[in-house]
């Protein structure tokens, strides 16, 4: 399977290091205006991938352009049609199934067991939300004694989707797809360090019959493109997922064009394990939901706060296993971590097995990059820490690696404690078999999402999104048409009221 991969990725980076990848504004792929690009490497090995056009202000202010008059038709268009090339682009991303997975993962360094679903999942945002673009525009009737009044939703106009490094394609089904069936047209600024498979979505959808204009992509750094993308009037909205403290730039760039924002931020989350849990379970998913992509998780479990009974018991199997997680080229089927996005994030995360080690916590396992042939990648061993306390920096700050620092607690309280200690809120997980227990903290935890005895099991008509510093707003079944679109009212009179008379 690693050969038949490496095979693959070995044709598709020929096609694009031939072509490039570009700017894609009203249907055309464009490099950027100043005919400047960067360089894309992948973390497996710093090999270069392709050149990127470098976008500036005036690219943004071209797909903006474009976004707005395209949004005239796109809005009007009718809503069988609009389904069917919903429908369609599904079709198509799923063509590129293998394709997607390969560049994905040579893309992110995320293991191809994680990216060969990216497809798959992003063909099933599409097609859910297409299956919604009838009913999007439904509203309230609120009758009254002389009045019918009732709502109709309108999609608010050109939208900037703004999308992080560590799960590109899939964040970006997830924002675009209801936007697109909202009746938005889009302007998507993809990560820097993972620009490639921005594309193939554009040409899915471009295939797919969607007219040119809806959906323009514009590559850049996130100071300038992605900037100019929350400044610019035509934009009304932007949806962004990346850390927080990009998240109040944005919030910053954007007031004076008053932007509607939706923000999908960063999270410390914890995973609380009770002595009466089913463990063999708890394990398995604390396992799985830090370990899993690489740890460049949002919803990652990085914080396991265990109770004082299983403390030694528990953590001696979990350190077996996280010992025994296979790191490893990002394209072989077997491997559970492969490397991290860029060296720069490598050293990020080394730097808190150091800090580990200045703030008096324990590395039970890992904390180094792995010798011999991987040396060349941004690889890091999964790492595993106790004695953290909510006190350090290990205990508050989102590491975004395969990362896990684990704490001690004796009561409930202590335990809710601890959880909500962070500034972040993003999702918790709870593993009791004490039914009134679980209620009790899920309703306590300040968090956007909680999982009682589960991991993270994302069903899209649920809503997704954090509290506090973790975010501002929600994604998923109808939550996400309250963000791309408008509520009006409209009051019709049945003839009955009186009308003050002035003047009379
Ligand atoms: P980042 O904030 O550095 O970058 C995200 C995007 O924002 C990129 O496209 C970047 O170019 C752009 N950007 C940067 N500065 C900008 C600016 N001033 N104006 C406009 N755009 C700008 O985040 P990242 O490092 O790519 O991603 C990791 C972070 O994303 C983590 O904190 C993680 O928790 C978070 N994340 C959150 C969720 C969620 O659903 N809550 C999901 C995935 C990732």
């Amino acid at each position: 399977m690693l050969a038949k991969n490496k095979k693959k990725l070995k044709g598709e980076l020929e096609k694009l290091q031939k072509l490039g990848i570009k700017n894609i504004i009203d249907g055309k792929l464009l490099d950027s205006s100043s005919k400047k690009t960067f360089q894309n490497h992948t973390p497996v090995d710093g090999k270069f991938i392709c050149d990127v056009p470098e976008g500036s202000i005036k690219d943004i202010d071209k797909a903006a352009k474009c976004a707005k008059k395209a949004f005239n038709t796109w809005k009007n268009i009718d809503h069988k049609s609009r389904k069917e090339i919903l429908y369609n682009i599904a079709d198509k991303i799923e063509s590129y199934a293998e394709e997607i997975a390969v560049l994905e993962s040579y893309d992110t360094g995320q293991p191809i067991r994680f990216t060969k679903k990216a497809a798959i999942r992003g063909a099933y945002n599409f097609r859910y939300f297409a299956d919604k673009t009838i009913d999007a525009a439904n509203g309230l009737s609120t009758p009254d004694t002389h009045h019918v009044n009732f709502t109709m939703k309108q999609p608010i106009g050109p939208v900037g989707v703004i999308t992080p490094w560590n799960a590109p394609f899939m964040l970006s089904t997830w924002k675009i797809a209801p936007a697109l069936a909202a009746g938005c047209t889009v302007v998507h600024k993809p990560a820097e360090l993972s620009p490639v498979t921005a594309n193939y979505l554009s040409k899915a959808a471009h295939e797919a019959g969607l007219p040119d204009g809806v959906w323009n992509t514009v590559h850049g750094y996130g100071e300038t493109v992605g900037k100019a993308l929350t400044e610019h009037d035509d934009i009304k909205a932007i949806a962004f997922v990346g850390e927080t403290t990009t998240g109040s730039h944005i919030m910053r760039q954007g007031a004076s064009t008053l932007k509607r924002v939706h923000f999908e931020l960063g999270g410390k989350n914890p995973v609380i394990v009770f002595d009466d849990a089913d463990l063999d379970r708890a394990l398995d998913a604390v396992i799985f939901m830090k370990y899993s992509l690489n740890g460049e998780r949002c919803t990652s479990s990085s914080r396991l706060i265990l109770h004082e009974k299983i403390y030694d018991s528990f953590l001696k199997k979990l350190k077996a296993r996280v010992n025994k997680i296979k790191v490893g080229n990002p394209l072989d089927p077997n491997t559970e971590i492969g490397p991290l996005i860029h060296s720069s994030h490598q050293e990020k995360v080394l730097s808190y097995a150091n800090l580990a080690k200045e703030e008096g916590a324990n590395i039970l396992a890992g904390g180094d990059k792995p010798k011999g042939k991987l040396s060349k990648g941004c690889y890091v061993n999964p790492t595993l820490v106790d004695g953290v306390t909510p006190k350090m920096r290990l205990g508050q700050e989102e590491v975004f690696g395969p990362f896990l620092s684990v704490m001690k607690f004796k009561t409930e309280a202590q335990a809710l404690k601890i959880a909500n200690s962070v500034r972040y809120g993003l999702t918790a997980y709870i593993w009791t078999n004490d039914t009134s227990r679980a209620h009790r903290i899920a309703r306590d935890v300040e968090a956007g999402m909680v999982w009682i005895n589960s991991q993270n099991v994302r069903h899209l008509p649920t809503p997704f999104g954090g509290v506090k510093y973790s975010g501002i707003g929600r994604d998923g079944g109808e939550y996400s048409f309250d963000f791309y679109m408008e509520t009006k009212n409209i009051c019709v009179a049945y003839g009955t009221h009186s009308i003050p008379k002035l003047g009379k």
